[in-house]
């Protein structure tokens, strides 16, 4: 069975903003005979979460059709030697839940050394003095063996710190994406490779990412649909070319750019090697004039 998989943001929908074409395209590939799939590198968010939205959306698909970031991670920790048995995540609480639900323990956010500063301390930059001697004075507990860092919209400085010291004790070092930015209603903000260049810059080590560029995302949806890791026909839709289209050729998938998205004007004419998309399309009806799509 021939697969496609969708990047969503940009390319399925914006925002709560269905694209045009998407559920018809989607339900034609679908008839078609196509495995369908959506993979996201948002860590935030768990697949029963992606299942909501896109039930909300009207585009369909099923749990097992979804890969984000935090469960691709999940599943890469559930198959690494030695198996992690107690992690540290920074990042959101979907990311935490998609790791425990593999087995794998992951220590409540709460539990954090430093998470909660004393009412002297706690002012922001007002007393330097009292939150660093309330940082060191700290009763702290064994390092974790793994640090998962994804983004984290409460990103304090103590939790760089426990990162910090973790990876400095010999902790794995992983991140479920190196997203710059995050694209939300009418702005940026700062992406999860923002917060892991923090931690990287911190110790000197380098992360092991799973979300694109990386093909462990779009591996893992090869795997679920249990085709062979090489060969047979793979499709990736995506709107952009340094992570959909480079992850889309690192495992072998025709990669489609369609500029409806986040696509950068010059994107298209800057990229090289890797980036640069086999086919591109302006709207998602363009699908079906491609010949991977021919019959469909
Ligand atoms: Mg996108």
């Amino acid at each position: 069975m021939p697969i496609a998989i969708f990047d969503m943001d940009g390319v399925l929908y914006r925002g709560s903003q269905v694209m045009p074409y998407a559920k018809e395209a989607l339900d034609r590939l679908r008839r078609a005979g196509w495995d369908v799939f959506f993979a996201t590198n948002n860590s935030t968010a768990t697949r029963l979460d992606y299942l909501r939205r896109l039930t909300t959306l009207g585009l369909g698909g099923d749990v097992d059709h979804i890969v984000t970031s935090g469960y691709a991670t999940a599943h890469y920790l559930e198959r690494r030697i030695p198996k992690p048995k107690d992690v540290l995540v920074i990042g959101a609480d979907g990311l935490r839940q998609e790791i425990r639900a593999v087995g794998i323990a992951v220590r409540d956010a709460d539990a954090l050394p430093g998470i909660h500063p004393p009412p002297a301390a706690a002012a922001d930059g007002v007393d330097p003095g009292a939150m660093r001697r309330y940082l060191v004075g700290l009763e702290l507990p064994p390092p974790p063996d793994t640090v998962v860092v994804g983004l984290d919209l409460h990103l304090v400085y103590a939790k760089i710190a426990e990162a910090q010291r973790a990876i400095l004790a010999g902790a794995a070092f992983v991140c479920s994406n190196r997203d710059r930015a995050y694209p939300v209603e009418g702005r940026l903000l700062p992406g999860a490779g923002t917060i892991v260049a923090a931690i990287e810059v911190a110790t000197g080590a380098k992360a092991i990412c799973i979300g694109k560029p990386e093909p462990f995302l779009f591996e893992e949806a090869i795997r679920r649909a249990g085709a062979p890791l090489a060969g047979g026909r793979v499709v990736v839709v995506g709107d952009s070319t340094d992570y959909d289209i480079v992850a889309a050729h690192r495992v072998g998938a025709v990669g489609v750019l369609i500029t409806t998205g986040l696509t950068e004007k010059d994107a298209l004419d800057t990229a090289s090697g890797d980036a640069v998309p086999d086919r591109v399309i302006h709207a998602l009806e363009e699908l079906f004039d491609l010949p991977e799509f021919a019959g469909a």
